[in-house]
């Protein structure tokens, strides 16, 4: 969905992690007890919080993040970008006795990714609800992940169905979530790994992916997305579940394919499309980020999506 000329931003705010990932491009992922050289390193903002944050307001939306990062050189350039970006970090806490998050990335010649994260100060960000509750009246939506304390992620969801803003959840990384978060989750966007955990099924297939959204539906989100890599994306709502075939592209780093979707899908819902028009953007989106390498360097704007192919 295009954003209409014109037409107010939707503000959406975001809870969760930020990290400086160190990209490490090798041809093949080190095995056990293996050392292989790496082509480059490359120092690139990342982070859940600050990805799907980056990619909510490439995509169209005004944004307020919050997190947290040390008082060191990662965390002044992070903020930097945030600012490139326009978004509101000014719910970013500054930790003085913690270094900002690092994500250690290597991406081999097949486009895989591997990942080893120190949260650093992403563990130690502490809710403000004194400060979140002004932003979350009137927001559009709320996106939380899982590189934040659980008991942060809940709090968080509680007071945005307090002040009304709908809650989406990616729970990533994988934790079990606790039956009050369930219940707070407006719209669930997993990935396969996380569906079959979730639901405790196999997900390897479309059928099996809309067999783990009902299930995961049945917790309590009224809308639950799976997303499948290549082969798109399943929506189940109180209509059903439908599957959106992924577009065929050169991959060459999937590095925030997720977070680019779950932004242009969080944006969409923000503007009142539809799930499954928002789904499309997202996947369309998605498709775009997976042709560039890197995390946030590789979410595409919202004019880079109206341009690409349907
Ligand atoms: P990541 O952790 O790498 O950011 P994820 O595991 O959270 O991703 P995926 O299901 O791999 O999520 O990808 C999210 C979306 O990105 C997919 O639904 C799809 O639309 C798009 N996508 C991912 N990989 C490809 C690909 N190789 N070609 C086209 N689209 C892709």
């Amino acid at each position: 969905m295009n954003a209409v000329i014109g037409m107010p931003k939707p503000r959406i705010v975001v809870v969760g992690s930020l990290n400086m990932d160190l990209v490490l491009q090798v041809r093949h992922a080190p095995g056990p007890g293996e050392t292989v050289l790496a082509d480059n390193l490359r120092l690139v903002p990342g982070g859940k919080g600050g990805n799907q944050a980056v990619a909510c307001a490439r995509l169209g939306a005004k944004v307020h993040l919050f997190g947290r990062v040390g008082d060191d050189a990662y965390g002044l350039t992070l903020r930097a970008g945030l600012d490139a970006d326009g978004i509101d970090h000014s719910g970013v806490q500054t930790d003085p006795n913690v270094t900002t998050g690092v994500a250690a990335i290597t991406v081999d010649a097949s486009a895989q990714n591997r990942i080893v994260v120190v949260p650093g100060a992403n563990s130690r960000f502490v809710l403000d609800g004194a400060v979140l509750e002004p932003r979350l009246r009137g927001a559009s939506g709320l996106v939380l992940q899982l590189e934040i304390p659980m008991p942060q992620v809940l709090a968080a969801a509680q007071l945005a169905r307090a002040t009304g803003c709908p809650v989406l959840l990616n729970p990533s990384p994988l934790h079990p979530l606790p039956d009050a978060l369930w219940q707070l989750v407006d719209t669930l966007i997993v990935n396969e790994v996380e569906a079959g955990a979730l639901a405790d099924q196999r997900v390897a297939t479309v059928a099996e992916a809309a067999q783990a959204a009902r299930a995961l539906r049945a917790k309590g989100p009224a809308q639950v997305v799976v997303t499948l890599g290549a082969a798109g994306a399943v929506a189940a709502d109180a209509a059903g579940c439908r599957h959106h075939p992924g577009m065929v592209v050169q991959a060459v780093d999937t590095t925030a394919a997720g977070d680019t979707f779950l932004g242009a899908l969080a944006v969409g819902l923000a503007q009142s499309a539809s799930l499954d028009a928002a789904l499309r953007d997202g996947i369309r989106a998605a498709a775009l980020c997976v042709t560039q390498a890197g995390a946030q360097p590789s979410i595409p704007s919202r004019a880079a999506v109206a341009q690409s192919p349907q």
